[in-house]
């Protein structure tokens, strides 16, 4: 199965697809890196970002 997540930050709109939570979360960590180096991945982001992640 498919999961998607569409970035969290507020104007993007990048989206984020894997087959699993942790392949997604690790692409997240990536795009955040790349595109968002100012948003700081604290715990509560890191959860607010999970609770996105979508089945398609
Ligand atoms: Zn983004």
């Amino acid at each position: 199965m498919t999961k998607r997540l569409d970035c969290i930050i507020e104007g993007c709109h990048a989206s984020i697809e894997g087959e699993t939570e942790a392949e997604i979360m690790a692409q997240a960590q990536e795009h955040a890196a790349g595109a968002h180096p100012d948003v700081e991945l604290d715990d509560a982001t890191v959860e607010s970002i999970r609770s996105s992640i979508r089945d398609v």
